[in-house]
């Protein structure tokens, strides 16, 4: 239906049949060929058109720009999260995994592919789970393996909108908007507690996006389930790593214990 591309400069070739190799291809930020083969698969079924540049390369994961054609032809972005099989970034995730009843099935430490495949898996279900409690956070669409299609968080241009710490807040409203925003979080906190049923376990101003006063909760992968053993001390890291930053903006903030009872009750 439509002229499908993968941009060449941004899906490189690695040229290459060694196992150890492809893998280790995906941590140096190119492409390996079981990646592309499912990007290509997406492409075949309309998901995505195009997938374009990083947007960002991180430890665990590269997220990439994509766009796809509504039935009218009309152009939508999309975000492209490709989970890394390099072995360092597992070592940081072992304590989310203990205890985690969804990951008890297929769980094989010893496994880089299947353990990336399960990361993705948790982050398409976690953000189902958000997404349809109303909180705002980008639309899980397609998952295959260890890539996670959603929607993307950006304006009609194509840029994607900014970290928390990175927002861009005129000084004569900081003031005002940096409280709301600190209530809205409290908000979210709660509703992902109590509607949810998860403790994001990772939440901060670098994995919480901003756009016109709204805040977009993303990076669930490593979010537990409010019944895992540590789920009240990662809820607790949450509090206090949001707090602080909202008491940087000179947010006069409740004490952390306030907010985790609010939240857990
Ligand atoms: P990581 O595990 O690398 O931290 P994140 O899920 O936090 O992965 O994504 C990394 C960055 O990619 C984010 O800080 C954000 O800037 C961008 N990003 C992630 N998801 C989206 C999205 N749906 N729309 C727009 N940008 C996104
Ligand atoms: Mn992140």
């Amino acid at each position: 239906k439509h002229a499908s591309k993968i941009r060449l400069d941004d899906v490189k070739d690695t040229q290459t049949r060694d196992k150890d190799k492809s893998d280790r291809a995906t941590s140096e930020q190119v492409l390996d060929q079981r990646t592309r083969m499912i990007l290509y698969q997406m492409i075949n079924r309309g998901v995505v058109s195009e997938v374009h540049g990083a947007i960002s390369t991180g430890k665990e994961a590269n997220v990439y720009g994509a766009v796809a054609f509504a039935d009218d032809f009309s152009k939508v972005y999309r975000a492209v999260k490709v989970y890394k099989t390099a072995i360092l970034s597992f070592k940081d995730r072992e304590r989310y995994i203990t205890g985690e009843h969804r990951f008890k099935a297929g769980a094989d430490k010893g496994n880089n592919r299947k353990m990336v495949k399960l990361w993705a898996e948790k982050e398409f279900r976690n953000l189902r789970r958000i997404h349809s409690a109303g909180i705002a956070c980008p639309e899980p669409l397609q998952l295959k393996l260890h890539v996670l299609v959603m929607g993307f968080l950006g304006d009609r241009r194509g840029w994607a909108y900014p970290r928390l710490r990175d927002a861009n807040i005129p000084a004569d409203e900081a003031e005002q908007t940096w409280s709301a925003l600190y209530i809205q979080l409290l908000g979210i906190m709660r509703r992902l507690y109590q509607v949810c049923k998860l403790v994001h376990a990772d939440l901060s101003e670098y994995n919480i996006l901003y756009h016109n006063k709204q805040l977009y909760i993303i990076d669930v992968s490593q979010s537990v389930e409010h019944d895992h053993p540590r789920s009240l001390e990662f809820l607790r890291m949450d509090i206090k790593n949001t707090g602080d930053f909202f008491r940087k903006q000179g947010v006069d903030t409740l004490a952390d214990r306030i907010v985790f009872d609010f939240i857990i009750t």
